[in-house]
């Protein structure tokens, strides 16, 4: 039997993303990771070629809002968990129209009614306080498939990621 919220096979399908650009940083084409957690959806990691991550969603089959278990989840991932902000968290209910028409069939004979509840998180970019640019980057080294979400400079060569190695300190090469 299915796990509670778990997407059968047709809805993942149909909830593929199309082909995303990266957001406000380059014009390169997303590649959609997928990672895992204890929650019974689907997670993908939009991420551009020079490793910016776009935007983040993690979809379930359900009535329930799951947005307080996915900000749990990714503050887990996340360096530090503040990273994760209530506001940067967007909830989108898919009936079937928007997933095409086998999905949307299906989704019509099912009793109670319930649409496909997707949470996207994007975090925008910001400055740090000597000015640099900071974006959203995902390391997937941490046992797969578990992401460490931190910021960091795009600009800046060589960026770590703070679980696998200290950040660099200022002024130091
Ligand atoms: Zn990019
Ligand atoms: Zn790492």
């Amino acid at each position: 039997m299915r796990r509670a919220g778990a997407l059968p096979r047709l809805l993942v399908a149909a909830l593929a993303v199309p082909e995303g650009r990266c957001y406000r940083h380059c014009t390169g084409a997303l590649t959609q990771r997928a990672v895992r957690s204890r929650l019974p959806g689907i997670w993908r990691v939009g991420v551009c070629p020079g490793g910016v991550v776009s935007v983040t969603s993690y979809a379930e089959w359900t009535v329930r809002d799951p947005t307080d278990r996915v900000r749990a989840v990714l503050r887990r991932w996340s360096r530090p968990p503040a990273l994760v902000r209530s506001h940067d968290l967007r909830l989108a209910t898919r009936h079937g129209p928007e997933l095409g028409r086998t999905a949307e069939r299906f989704l019509a004979r099912q009793r109670p009614a319930r649409g496909v509840r997707v949470v996207y998180w994007r975090v925008y970019p910001s400055r740090a306080k000597d000015g640099t640019e900071r974006r959203l980057f995902a390391c997937f080294r941490h046992g797969h498939p578990t992401p460490v979400f931190f910021r960091a400079d795009p600009a800046r060569p060589g960026w770590a990621c703070p679980a696998c190695a200290p950040a660099p300190r200022a002024g130091r090469r």
